[in-house]
């Protein structure tokens, strides 16, 4: 999950920059402005000086506003209607900015914001979102630009949609608005301590998003560990390699860049590293929870950002945390079998449900591997092959409505993947599968 708080001053770009991350990303979007413009808006419309905090206080429990989302995209309904292009005008702009100031609107709004960012990764854009709605967001940009430059696009923008106005018109009502929203008393517009400053006076929009996105890769990067764990990949990877003598095939099949889950056979502890030494991507085990337990060990698993699991009931923590792995863009690589099996033919034993599961929740595609040996079993010195197949696109899963036995028969499907890279091929359904080799 991630939560990306992107604060400034009006007609700094905020919103055409966040649509586009979230579009890049495939986030939510918010834009809060638009909350405190319908508020402004329905004051106006009920004849209510927006400056005047009794009268406003005093009507609020009378507003009917919700926000939906449809196909990804923001709606808000003021009395059931849609308000749409019409919290736009300058007009709108002022009232947003008086009643922004008034301590019982921003309280009434609170929640609302709040609530979405806890329970999706989100980009929201306002003046507050770093300081006040989420102080704990994982990126924080303060977007500004000189007050000319910003009047110039607004009134560009304005003028587009047919809106009357000069620049010199705009220009002082941006600097009027500014100067409201920045000495208020109540969340005033000023950027949070630990915020990034991004002056984009001189930057064109792609050079914004450019810029904005590199920054989120980084925090992401840094999030995830990944900078800990290639250091030690680039360290041991071709040690490894030779030492095992490891073939890797099909590392082709690894996309650059975007989330999946990896699924591989599981003969030994040492598939782990093997698999970890052959992907030119950092991935996250999901590994049972006692080995998080070994001193010494269990530090660096942490540090590489492996994920326990308590093998003995439905650890959806742990799920949960996969999921957020790889729609926060990262690899998350399981074992279907649970268990190893090392010196059986891979293709008789029995699978949970767990990579359905995780491939259900984040529609995620997914990576077979199969770690052949000679005989089925880890010899030093013999060689091993390590081979990543094609990608299994989600759609291929069959998933409709989710439930066990639709995650039972993807992760079936799925592991029917992974043996038949080594050659194998699963029994059919009616024949009794062998328990044999299990820890
Ligand atoms: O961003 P936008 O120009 O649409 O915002 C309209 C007004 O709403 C701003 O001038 C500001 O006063 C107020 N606002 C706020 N806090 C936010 C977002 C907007 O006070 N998080």
């Amino acid at each position: 999950m991630i939560r990306i708080a992107i604060d400034g001053p009006g007609g700094a770009g905020k919103s055409s920059l966040a649509k586009a991350v979230a579009k890049e990303l495939g986030i939510v979007y918010l834009d809060t402005g638009a909350l405190y413009r319908t508020i402004g808006l329905y004051m106006l419309n009920s004849g209510i000086d927006p400056k005047d905090e009794v009268a406003v206080t005093a009507k609020l429990p009378e507003l009917d506003l919700k926000l939906t989302f449809t196909d990804g995209k923001q709606h808000i309904l003021l009395d059931g209607v849609d308000v749409g292009d019409t919290i736009r005008t300058p007009e709108v702009s002022m009232a947003a900015s008086a009643v922004s100031a008034i301590g019982s609107v921003r309280e009434y709004l609170l929640n609302t914001q709040r609530n979405i960012a806890r329970t999706s990764s989100v980009i929201m854009d306002g003046r507050d979102i770093g300081t006040v709605i989420i102080p704990d967001a994982e990126v924080k940009i303060f977007l500004t630009a000189s007050a000319e430059a910003r009047a110039k696009r607004r009134f560009a923008e304005l003028t587009l949609k047919g809106v009357e106005t000069t620049y010199e018109q705009v220009y002082r009502e941006m600097v009027e608005r500014d100067k409201n929203d920045s000495t208020r008393e109540l969340a005033p517009c000023v950027p949070a301590k630990d915020a990034i400053l991004l002056d984009n006076s001189k930057l064109t929009e792609e050079k914004t998003l450019k810029k904005v996105l590199s920054i989120i890769r980084k925090v992401r990067k840094k999030k995830s560990g990944s900078g800990v764990y290639m250091f030690f990949h680039r360290l041991l990877a071709p040690f490894l390699r030779f030492l095992f003598k490891i073939k890797v095939v099909g590392v082709e099949n690894i996309p650059t860049d975007g989330g999946f889950l990896l699924c591989s056979n599981h003969i030994a502890k040492r598939d782990v590293v093997l698999i970890g030494a052959c992907c030119p991507r950092p991935i996250k085990f999901i590994a049972k929870k006692e080995l998080m337990m070994i001193p010494i060990l269990s530090s660096l698993f942490k540090a590489l950002g492996a994920i326990g699991i308590d093998r003995g009931g439905n650890d959806i923590g742990a799920i949960r945390k996969s999921i957020d792995i790889i729609t926060d863009g990262n690899i998350v690589a399981i074992f279907p079998q649970g268990h190893r099996y090392p010196k059986v033919d891979p293709a008789t034993t029995p699978v949970r449900n767990g990579a359905g599961l995780i491939a259900y929740r984040s529609g995620a595609d997914v990576i077979p591997v199969f770690i052949k040996t000679e005989g089925n079993k880890y010899r030093l010195f013999k060689q091993v092959e390590v081979i990543f197949g094609k990608p299994i696109s989600n759609d291929e899963l069959g998933f409709e409505n989710g439930g066990n036995n639709e995650y039972m028969a993807a992760t079936e499907h799925i592991f029917g993947k992974v043996v038949e890279l080594g050659g194998y091929s699963l029994p059919s359904k009616n024949e009794p599968s062998t328990d044999g080799g299990a820890e």
